[in-house]
């Protein structure tokens, strides 16, 4: 089969997860990446404290990634460290108060308990078991499958007919399902944020959602020596089943005769053959005409749209003081809903919720108030509209004069004079994964049938195939993982090799 060449074009997690899957097969694999290092959304900063990570630091689901290193014939524990959080986060208030979530279900309802009272651990009991329910009735017939299968789930649902009825059929809005089940307003704020992990607004997006919680309940693990040491791992795994990594290589165009295709056009007019060509960037890209007119109708125009959230990320180091910080920690607002109301115009929130992570020095990974620590601060924001051109200098003062007056407000205070530098705003995410419109996330998690809506691994090009955060099963380090497993799986099934 090495006479079958695959090209792949972006080495993000879902790109990289195929690279994997498919040099082990013994095929033909050849990366091009245009930035000079591989991961994609997984980046890092560099600071007087070492490496930041800048991109994802949640990571779930860690058995996906067992599962891609054993199929390779690898064992991840001998290529990783990779330790459990004791703490999955440190929840603030403006209040004052906080609240540290575990993964354990019986610490989280002593420490709901100790936070609110028995009723609303008694609520989160309840919202608990929910969300267990709706990821066991999701897990295998949509995340695990290479499409979305509504029967199934149906039928398998039979057990948990409430949960269902109360999700999918009663098509809620998240924000307003856990208002009615939570009667502690920062409960519902809490859990409503994890709409935000798939680029959702919790005031938008469908109560299904409530079954994140349920994966972050299952474990969230640190990378030993950042986030960004698992795509150099990925990497070199691939490299050594024969994969070839081209970096600084931007692909123009996906060649594409007679609806199928032909390899692809390098940004330096270098044309490369191959039978297979397989993009992980944006699919949105693919729909706007940005890697050629032929690949425009290799996807329905509408599977990537609504766009799902960006954000403004800092990435800093400092000391901090006045609070003690997990790895995790989340400052949030007092009105959440305004928060959200001003992304849906457009519009920086003038007071949004800020997630820290908070990742101590090359030395020592506990951020204290006498080492200087590397952070990261999220702040969800909208996508960016294609036709505007955005001020950096502007964006970054207002981000600036919000950001840090807000932490300080809330008695954590870093050490630092903000840079421009320091900070990534939409307008610049459009620019490092282009087509995105600037959206970490894909199409958005909103509306009861997006699941159904997002592209498949297989295109309708013959040859040409996608994976990554913006293709099913979805946005998440995790997720992008999987739909490099099912694009793989597809491919080696069209070159008769399973
Ligand atoms: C700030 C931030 C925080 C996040 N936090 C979390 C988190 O805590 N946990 C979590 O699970 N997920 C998180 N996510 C989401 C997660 O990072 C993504 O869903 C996932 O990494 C996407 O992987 P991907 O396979 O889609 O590839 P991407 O990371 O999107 O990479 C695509 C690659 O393709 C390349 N490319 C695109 N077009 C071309 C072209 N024409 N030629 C050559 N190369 C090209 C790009 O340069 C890029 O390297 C976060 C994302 C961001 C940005």
């Amino acid at each position: 089969m090495k006479d079958k060449k695959v090209i792949i074009v972006g080495s993000g997690i879902g790109g990289l997860a195929a690279a994997m899957r498919l040099a082990t097969c013994g095929v033909n694999v050849q990366i091009f990446e245009k930035q000079p290092y591989p991961g994609g959304k997984i980046r890092t900063n560099n600071s007087p404290a070492g490496l930041i990570d800048s991109g994802p630091t949640v990571l779930t689901m860690y058995e996906v990634f067992e599962e891609l290193f054993r199929a390779c014939g690898e064992a991840i524990e001998n290529h990783l460290e990779i330790v459990p959080e004791e703490i999955i986060a440190r929840h603030w208030w403006r209040d004052g108060s906080s609240l540290d979530l575990f993964s354990s279900f019986e610490k989280n309802m002593g420490s709901i308990r100790d936070f609110s009272g028995v009723k609303s651990a008694q609520e989160f009991q309840k919202f608990n078991s929910l969300s267990k329910a709706l990821f066991r009735l999701f897990e295998q017939p949509i995340i695990k499958s290479p499409k979305p299968r509504l029967l199934p789930m149906i039928i398998k649902g039979g057990g948990h007919l409430k949960a269902l009825y109360k999700t999918l059929v009663k098509q809620r809005i998240l924000y307003d399902f856990l208002e009615d089940n939570f009667s502690d307003p920062r409960l519902t704020q809490l859990f409503a944020r994890y709409a935000t992990y798939v680029g959702g607004s919790p005031l938008m997006s469908p109560s299904i959602l409530a079954l994140i919680w349920n994966v972050e309940s299952q474990g969230v693990w640190r990378v030993k020596g950042g986030m960004n040491q698992m795509p150099k791992c990925m990497e070199n795994i691939a490299r050594k089943a024969g994969a070839v990594f081209s970096y600084g290589k931007s692909v123009d165009e996906i060649l594409i005769e007679d609806k199928k295709v032909q390899g692809i056009k390098l940004e330096s007019g270098e044309k490369i053959l191959a039978d297979i060509v397989l993009f992980n960037g944006d699919p949105q890209a693919l729909t706007t005409g940005l890697l050629g007119a032929q690949a425009k109708e290799s996807i329905p125009h509408k599977s990537s749209l609504p766009r799902s959230l960006s954000a403004y990320v800092w990435s800093f180091s400092a000391k901090p003081t006045g609070k003690k910080l997990a790895h995790h920690n989340v400052f949030f607002n007092s009105n959440y809903k305004k928060e959200f109301q001003d992304i849906a115009n457009g519009i920086m929130p003038t007071d949004p919720t800020l997630y820290i992570c908070a990742q101590g020095n090359n030395k020592d990974p506990t951020p204290s108030s006498t080492n200087i620590s590397r952070f990261e601060i999220i702040i969800n924001a909208a996508p960016v509209p294609n036709t505007k051109i955005f001020d950096k200098n502007e964006e970054f003062q207002r981000c600036k004069n919000i950001t840090f007056p807000i932490l300080e407000s809330m008695g954590l205070k870093l050490s630092l004079d903000p840079k421009k530098e320091m900070l990534t705003t939409p307008f610049e995410f459009e620019k490092l994964f282009p087509g995105s419109s600037g959206s970490l996330y894909g199409r958005s998690p909103h509306g009861i049938n997006s699941t159904f809506k997002r592209p498949l691994s297989q295109s309708q090009i013959k040859g040409l195939f996608m994976a990554g955060g913006g293709t099913h099963p979805g946005a998440g380090v995790p997720m992008a993982c999987q739909s490099g497993k099912h694009a793989a799986e597809m491919i080696l099934r069209g070159l008769n090799l399973t």
